[in-house]
């Protein structure tokens, strides 16, 4: 914010580290005449700075002494901001937003805490009834919020929550408790399919001597080739059954293809032996069971 600088004649150099600031009110008067006070030599009085609504004047540079707070060596290293609110009038919310804004400039400038030990009330420097009924707590409140960085938020970071807080995030971590659990859940059943599935892979690669790479769709083609006609299929399911009982489901089903196909396939070496020994003998009849011949011969 931008000060009107008005100028006073009541001021001096003998500057100290600057570490306080001290509150006033007018107490009665306006900011003119505030300023005609303080453009008066003979008042010896001044302030750096004063406030009403959103004017913001100056008498004094920060770098030299005003004659605002009564004791000398105070004035020496204090900033004296006046405001207008008087006996009859408090201070306007554009005045306190006004103050809030400068005050926080002064106290990032040269360092000084925004804290009551370093922004004082006129009263606490001398007996006075300044700065009445402004709200000094109010600005130094707010000050500080606004000096405050920005929290950045971490893994690390501890946030005091309050009770509502804390119950909110006990809520929040037990839902998330009761996700995790499903989520593992889920996972236990995920790992036992693909168990099952692994099981039925590895069972038919060996069954049907696949290449040991292979996985479940090299599986289902090698089905899908020894099995071509779905008819066919049922036919010799149904004919299995009448010997075995009963399949329960697809995969006893074709485990049990399986093992007939092992068995067809000893037989039909053995028989493959057997067909050279006895090459003379008549064929009476050839059955083709997935893919394999068997040629039955009449004896003798
Ligand atoms: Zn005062």
């Amino acid at each position: 914010m931008q000060a009107v600088f008005k100028g006073s004649p009541n001021f001096d150099t003998d500057r100290k580290p600057i570490d306080r600031i001290v509150i006033h009110w007018f107490g009665e008067g306006t900011l003119e005449s505030a300023n005609t006070r303080f453009q008066n030599k003979s008042s010896q009085v001044s302030a750096h700075y004063g406030i009403s609504d959103s004017r913001l004047w100056q008498w004094v540079k920060e770098e030299n002494v005003a004659y605002h707070a009564g004791v000398y060596s105070m004035n020496q290293r204090s900033i004296g901001i006046e405001h207008d609110a008087t006996t009859t009038k408090n201070a306007s919310e554009e005045t306190y937003q006004a103050s809030i804004k400068l005050v926080a400039e002064i106290c990032k400038k040269y360092n000084i805490p925004a804290d009551r030990t370093h922004i004082i009330k006129h009263s606490e420097v001398k007996a006075t009834a300044c700065c009445g009924t402004l709200d000094i707590d109010r600005i130094v409140r707010e000050v500080s919020l606004l000096l405050t960085p920005v929290q950045e938020i971490n893994d690390q970071t501890k946030i005091d929550l309050g009770v509502h807080g804390v119950m909110e995030v006990q809520a929040i971590k037990s839902k998330l408790n009761d996700m995790m659990r499903d989520l593992e859940d889920s996972h236990k059943a995920i790992d036992s399919l693909s168990s099952q599935l692994k099981g039925f892979t590895d069972k038919w690669v060996q069954e049907y001597k696949l290449s040991t790479d292979s996985g479940l769709v090299q599986v289902e083609i090698e089905m899908a080739r020894l099995l071509p006609l779905e008819d066919e299929y049922e036919k010799t399911i149904e004919a299995i059954e009448e010997i075995v009982g009963h399949f329960q489901d697809k995969n006893s089903r074709l485990t049990a293809l399986g093992a007939v196909r092992q068995e067809i396939k000893a037989v039909s070496d053995k028989l493959d032996d057997c067909q050279k020994k006895l090459s003379t003998r008549k064929i009476l009849k050839t059955i083709t069971v997935f893919g394999y011949t068997f040629k039955i011969y009449r004896e003798g």
